[in-house]
Order: C-alpha cells, then sequence, then structure tokens
C-alpha cells in the first residue's frame, strides 16, 4: 500500500462549533478581577474593551461547545481544512520510529493560525455596531490577521506593532497596510502610556506588553471603537479550537491518535488550539496524551514563572490575570521568534499546568533554528521561529523514541509559515544567532515586581 501523506477533510466535514475546555477542565480558572477593587470582572465589565459576545464566551463555564457563527464558518472555507501532514521526511532523516504528524497552519494566505480568532472578533464587532477595532501586534502576524478580517467584515483597523519586530519584518507592516490597516510602531508617541514608556527608556524596543497598553488605552478613548486580542484570553483560544476539532479527525482518517501533543507557546493560543480538543479525553480517562508547550528560553513563564494574578501589559491597564507570569514590566530578549515574547501565559493553560495536564519546555534559540532548517531541507516548509520551537521539541520527543524504539504517534501544531522571517534564518546561516538564558538574578528581580493578591 502506498503511505498517505496529507490527510483533508472534505468542506462538509470542517467543525460548525468550537471547543469551550472552560465548561470540562476539572478545576475552572480563577476569575480576572479588577486591580483597584480585586472584584471578579464581569462580562459587562470586559466589554469596555472587548466586544460583548467575546467578553461572554471569556467567562462562559457552561456550555462546551460553542456554534460558530455562520459568516464566519463561509471565511474558514477560504482555507479551511489544513492539511494534516504525516512528516516522513523528517522521521526519517532523524531515524526515529515515532510517526510524526503536523497540523499545518501555515497554508491560508496570513501565513498563520491567527486568522481563526481575527474572524470571529471582528464579526462580532460588526454585528454589535462597533466601527474600529484596535490591536498590538509583535512579529505581526496577528496585525496582519486581523487587519484582514477587519477588512472583510468592514471595519477600520488601528495596529500598534512591537518596534523592534517592525524592523526586524519591515514587510509585514506592509501587508497590514496593504489591507486597509493604519500601523505605528511601540512605544509610539501617540498615547499616554507610550509617551510614558519612551521617557522612562527613549530606546525601548517594544514589547507586546508595551503595544497592548497603548492598544487598550485607544479603544477605551474611542467611541465605537474595541480591542481585540490576538494570544493569552480564553476567548481566543476557544476559536483556535478549530485546529485540534479538524486534527483529531484527520488523526481517524490516519487509523491514529496523538501519544504526544505540542505546540509553541506565546500566550497559549495556538497550543490551546490543537490541545484541548484532545485533552477532553484526558479528563474522562480514556486517553493518556502528553502535553507540551515550548517556549523560549529567554522567556521562561512555564518552566521558571510563578503562578500569580499580574497585568497583562506593561503599563498595567488591563485587569488582573491569574496566570504564570515573568512579572508584567520583563522585557524579554530580542529573539525572532516575536510571536513569543510576552510575560506571561493564559489562564486556562496556567491551571493545567498547576493541575498536572500539560507541561512546559524552554528551548535555546539556536536549537530552534537548527530545528527549523532541518524542516526545511526534510519537508520543503520553512517555519515560522516561533512555530520552530515546537518542532525543536517534536525532535527532542522522536529522540527520545530513537532511544527507547517505542513508536509513539507524536503531534505538533505548525502555527505559520517564516517566509517573512529570512532575515532572522540569514542571521543564523551567517553564525550570528545569539541564545539568551534568563539569568536568575533577573528572573527573581521581575518576580518581585508582581503585585501579590494571591
Ligand atoms: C502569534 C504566534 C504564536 C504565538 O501565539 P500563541 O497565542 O501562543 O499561539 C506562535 N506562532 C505564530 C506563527 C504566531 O504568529
Amino acid at each position: 500500500m502506498t503511505k498517505q501523506k496529507r490527510f483533508i477533510l472534505q468542506e462538509k466535514d470542517i467543525p460548525t462549533q468550537w471547543y469551550n475546555i472552560q465548561a470540562e477542565m476539572p478545576n475552572k480558572p480563577l476569575p480576572p478581577i479588577h486591580p483597584g477593587t480585586k472584584q471578579p470582572l464581569s462580562a459587562e465589565d470586559l466589554a469596555h474593551i472587548f466586544n460583548l459576545e467575546c467578553s461572554k464566551q471569556e467567562l462562559d463555564t457552561e456550555h462546551a461547545w460553542i456554534d460558530i457563527p455562520e459568516p464566519v464558518l463561509e471565511q474558514y472555507k477560504y482555507y479551511r481544512s489544513t492539511p494534516l501532514v504525516r512528516a516522513y521526511a523528517l522521521e526519517e532523516a532523524i531515524g526515529t520510529p515515532a510517526h510524526i504528524y503536523f497540523k499545518n497552519e501555515s497554508v491560508n494566505p496570513l501565513g498563520s493560525h491567527k486568522i481563526n480568532s481575527a474572524l470571529p472578533q471582528c464579526y462580532y464587532c460588526k454585528q454589535e455596531g462597533t466601527t474600529n477595532v484596535t490591536t498590538e501586534t509583535g512579529a505581526g502576524q496577528w496585525g496582519a490577521a486581523l487587519s484582514y478580517a477587519a477588512k472583510v467584515f468592514g471595519l477600520e483597523a488601528a495596529i500598534y506593532q512591537v518596534k523592534i519586530s517592525m524592523q526586524q519584518k519591515p514587510y509585514r507592516s506592509s501587508i497590514m497596510r496593504t489591507f486597509g490597516a493604519t500601523v505605528e510602531g511601540s512605544p509610539s508617541m501617540s498615547t499616554r502610556a507610550g509617551k510614558d514608556i519612551i521617557t522612562r527608556d527613549p530606546t525601548h524596543p517594544g514589547s507586546l506588553g508595551t503595544a497592548i497598553s497603548e492598544a487598550v488605552e485607544l479603544a477605551t478613548t474611542t467611541p465605537h471603537c474595541k480591542y481585540a486580542l490576538g494570544s493569552v484570553l480564553s476567548h481566543v483560544s476557544l476559536h483556535q479550537t478549530i485546529i485540534g476539532l479538524e486534527a483529531e479527525k484527520q488523526m481517524a482518517l490516519a487509523g491514529e491518535y496523538p501519544d504526544v501533543v505540542i505546540a509553541c507557546f506565546g500566550g497559549g493560543s495556538n497550543f490551546g488550539g490543537i490541545a484541548f480538543p484532545f485533552m477532553r479525553h484526558n479528563f474522562t480517562g480514556e486517553k493518556h496524551t502528553e502535553f507540551i508547550a515550548a517556549e523560549p528560553e529567554s522567556c521562561p513563564k512555564l518552566t521558571r514563572g510563578r503562578f500569580e494574578y499580574d497585568f497583562g501589559d506593561e503599563a498595567g491597564y488591563t485587569p488582573l490575570l491569574p496566570m504564570f507570569t515573568l512579572g508584567h514590566d520583563f522585557k524579554p530578549a530580542n529573539i525572532h521568534a516575536g510571536g513569543l515574547r510576552y510575560h506571561g501565559a493564559g489562564m486556562i493553560v496556567s491551571q493545567l499546568i498547576k493541575d498536572g495536564y500539560m507541561k512546559g519546555v524552554d528551548i535555546p534559540q539556536s536549537e530552534t533554528f537548527q530545528a527549523g532548517l532541518l524542516f526545511s531541507r526534510t519537508e520543503g516548509i520553512i517555519p515560522a521561529p516561533e512555530s520552530s520551537h515546537a518542532i525543536a521539541a517534536i525532535i527532542r520527543e522522536a529522540l527520545k523514541c530513537k532511544e527507547t524504539g517505542e513508536e509513539k504517534v507524536l503531534l505538533f501544531n505548525l502555527s505559520g509559515h517564516g517566509l517573512i522571517d529570512m532575515s532572522a534564518y540569514d542571521q543564523y546561516l551567517n553564525g550570528d544567532l545569539h541564545d539568551y538564558a534568563l539569568s536568575e538574578e533577573a528572573l527573581q528581580q521581575n518576580l518581585s515586581k508582581i503585585p501579590h493578591v494571591l
């Protein structure tokens, strides 16, 4: 029998609901709270910043399945289902008995999984009478996705892009502008938060934390403008579960079920997207899949952070969120995986780590590029530097199987392609790329700035 490489779902088999893990996880996440009163926030409170429907989804611990609105499904069909691929060539290069599969979220024109949540967020904004959306973006993947989704649903988009990423990846802002969005480097002089940060540190390279502060400020000071977040929050991973729900059906087509599921980790949305639909079978005891989130060694909130209530942004404008954090004004090293340069982990994932349903691994930058190169040269796809963290973690697992002889089924999410990250690959190929391990002293100094609420 010839070996099947790609598993694709017919349009009619694309899932029509998202999976809300909050309804089924054994311990619910602690609620987001107001920084002043320390009281749990309601959906109405969150709706000052976000659209109301996403605010409700954020706090929904009752409904395990949530219908995907018809207009969003129609848009999903432009690029879904995404392929599930068996990485035969990678397996062979490693010499592992493991079966390696990846879900390829890089095949849509925007190049990453972010579009899966940008579409519903813009759809709900439009439904509720919002005219403008604003957001932050690191590497530019989320900004590009939101710019496109805003155009689809007839909204204006204003994007704050992390300054250092804007310099490293200039074509991302071109993409956003092509879809009609306005783009500013963060920290900028156009908001109070941006001005304060620049005054304190004129050479601040920017971070997701600074850009979130600026976008939230714009949303709260502009009529009919809502803020949209591309990661971290629970409603974002909810939308991303389309990845894992498709993958579950596709694994069944392949006649397999994963022993290990891996994704890279910035705030948790692509990880939650691929992992949560499989994890529900661990809750019932029916399956015993291992779940691994791969983070940068230079930004190790899952492996070395502390579980506390902390702000989601640098200026402290957001609600306090219960999460594994490195401290909200942590300044991540300038690694190329811009989408993973964030100080905190989402609330759901933080609870799941505490409860032992998953774990983090941290990976040095050089190892991720080595993995990205091997993947490019075997599977023919140049991965985003973020996604290469997942590939490096998969290679570690595949090598373990090589040692033990186990034929484990390994699945990872290829969150995006790296075709706009070629300057990073050049640096690696020229031998100019550095590792940035976080010193214990710097870690402790940042952790000491977390407000103690717990
Ligand atoms: C944004 C991004 C990430 C990290 O965000 P998560 O919310 O953790 O998924 C990972 N990979 C790519 C390609 C991204 O654009």
